[in-house]
């Protein structure tokens, strides 16, 4: 589904990513790893067209998207969740979602606000609030449900847990799970290991911009050493 190819991204002249490649095939839930700055964020921004790689290829079910802007790229069906959620303040959490709903793609049974509400219960009462009254959690499932009601075919979600309590997390995790189960692809940058690799089928390792070690969850598992060497675990 999702094919990125030696991916080479600079800022200005600074160069963060070398070579950066991986997939992602129709279904499955792909992670993203890495310490601090080692490019995971530049290589979502990379597919998405927020940024422009030098050199190398993106290719979304066979269509060629490095370099293309980001609102192609989203037509095609990719859906991101950004780092910060990035939920509009001034919108109420209905119109948040209606805002950008798509269904571009003729999806038969489309994503709509209801189903977002059943698989975020907590935004139902909320549908009149705005979105800078939520908190942090509500932003998160705000910002999915947002990028659901895009239909897209792969959700690619950038730090979605981050700074939320233990408990918003399990309930941000199992929503995951059930999208997961109805059959979305998900590329996800994440640190919650133990999580990851409940919900992951396979997992990518960066560090400096490029793939150090991938491979599945339970080999992610039985490999203590690159946990603690690339993951600080
Ligand atoms: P984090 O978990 O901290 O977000 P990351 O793995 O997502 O880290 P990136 O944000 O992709 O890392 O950063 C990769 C490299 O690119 C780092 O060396 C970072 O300093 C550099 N970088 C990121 N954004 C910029 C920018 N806007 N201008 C210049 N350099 C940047």
């Amino acid at each position: 589904m999702l094919d990125v190819k030696d991916i080479e991204t600079f800022y200005g002249s600074s160069q963060a990513l070398f070579g950066m490649t991986l997939n992602v095939q129709a279904g499955e839930v792909v992670t993203l790893l890495g310490r601090n700055g080692m490019g995971k964020t530049t290589t979502i921004s990379s597919i998405m067209g927020i940024l422009q790689p030098r050199n190398g290829t993106v290719t979304f079910n066979t269509t060629a998207i490095a370099g293309a802007p980001s609102h192609r790229i989203a037509k095609l069906g990719l859906g991101l969740v950004p780092e910060g959620r990035q939920v509009f303040p001034n919108l109420t959490v209905h119109e948040n979602l209606v805002a950008t709903a798509s269904n571009r793609r003729g999806d038969p049974t489309p994503w709509d606000a209801d189903r977002i509400y059943a698989l975020f219960p907590a935004l139902q009462p909320r549908q009149s609030s705005m979105g800078n009254l939520l908190s942090g959690g509500e932003q998160q499932m705000l910002a999915i449900g947002r990028a659901l009601m895009t239909n897209p075919k792969l959700l690619i979600l950038d730090e979605a847990t981050e700074g939320l309590a233990p408990l918003t997390r399990e309930e941000i995790w199992a929503c995951l799970t059930r999208i997961k189960d109805d059959g979305m692809s998900i590329l996800i940058v994440d640190k919650n290991i133990a999580d990851l690799v409940r919900l992951a089928d396979r997992h990518y390792v960066i560090e400096k911009g490029r793939v150090v070690w991938s491979g599945s969850s339970p080999e992610l598992l039985a490999n203590p050493e690159i946990q603690h060497r690339y993951l600080g675990v």
